[in-house]
């Protein structure tokens, strides 16, 4: 029987929409029926359990999952709540699910930096995150263990501040509240244990890797292709980010002319393109990639 890889994913929620879409992306084929603990991938030798996003880290370092795709506050609250001990560590940053572990405070009161917080009460669902800010600030604070709806806490009097997470600031605003300071900045990472894996499982490990970095490094890169004056070449060359040399071809019937072509690992913004336009550059189209291997 061939060994499968066994990736834990969170199966409902803010994480799961993209963890999923991005294993489609590296050409996994799944489908996720509600109920189900187990998903196979019906094209490669991969099982998906799918679990609530704070079992994820327990998983991976015990051995239920081989590695794991989680909240890097997630991780984080687990590492400094089991005290160091946990045999699961970042292989990939994956760049989706951005947030911000923030402290905040009723907007226009007493608490408008950490230094106001010496012994007062802040609600959060972090309260391994926030207490290890806390000590490294040599700040004495309560902190209010909650399991959700922290926002609501100065309003209900449990605490005077909370340390929460933020995306948009909506809910905070919302509820009246104001952040003051951003303790952890987070995104969707990879993680794995130190076990070392069968040579088979790691192959498929390795295989995957490789094909999420392809995937990550697409959607930051573009295509590029322009007509552009001869002698302005090497001017135009310049303004690409992140563009190896491009290729150039003659334009029929037009000496002075140029079809110029590169890929472009960094964001191209409207400035480049008008920077671009002002060098004499035309009928500038900027191409998504689908995919790459380097
Ligand atoms: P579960 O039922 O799996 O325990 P949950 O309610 O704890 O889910 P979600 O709200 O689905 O968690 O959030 C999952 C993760 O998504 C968070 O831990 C965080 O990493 C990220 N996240 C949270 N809020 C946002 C947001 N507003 N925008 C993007 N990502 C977010
Ligand atoms: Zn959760």
């Amino acid at each position: 029987m061939t060994e499968r890889l066994r990736i834990a994913l969170q199966k409902k929620g803010r994480l799961a929409d993209d963890s999923y879409a991005l294993l489609k992306k590296c050409g996994l084929r799944f489908s996720i029926r509600s109920g189900g603990l187990l998903a196979r991938v019906k094209n490669m030798p991969i099982d998906l359990l799918l679990v609530r996003d704070d079992d994820i880290p327990s998983f991976v370092a015990n051995d239920a999952s081989d590695i794991g795709i989680v909240g890097e506050n997630v991780l984080m609250e687990e590492r400094f709540t089991t005290a160091g001990d946990l045999d699961a560590d970042i292989k990939m940053r994956l760049g989706f699910s951005r947030c911000k572990l923030c402290l905040a405070a009723p907007a226009n009161g007493k608490i408008s930096n950490p230094a106001d917080l010496s012994y007062t009460r802040i609600a959060t669902t972090y309260p391994g995150v926030l207490g290890d800010y806390l000590n490294k600030n040599n700040i004495v604070a309560k902190s209010v263990d909650m399991k959700g709806a922290v926002e609501l806490a100065p309003s209900i009097g449990i605490a005077e501040s909370i340390c929460d997470l933020v995306s948009s600031g909506a809910t905070l605003e919302a509820n009246g509240l104001v952040a003051f300071e951003t303790i952890l900045d987070s995104e969707a990472v990879l993680i794995a244990s130190g076990r070392k894996l069968s040579p088979e499982k790691q192959a498929i490990l390795d295989k995957l890797l490789s094909r999420i970095d392809g995937v990550i490094k697409s959607t930051e890169t573009k295509y590029i292709m322009m007509n552009a004056p001869r002698d302005r070449v090497e001017e135009i060359t310049e303004l690409l980010p992140g563009a190896d040399a491009p290729t150039i071809m003659p334009l029929a019937g037009d000496d002075n002319l140029v079809a110029l072509q590169a890929v472009c690992t960094e964001n191209i913004f409207w400035e480049t393109l008008e920077d671009l336009k002002d060098l004499g550059a035309r009928a500038i189209l900027v191409l998504p990639i689908e995919k790459m291997m380097s």
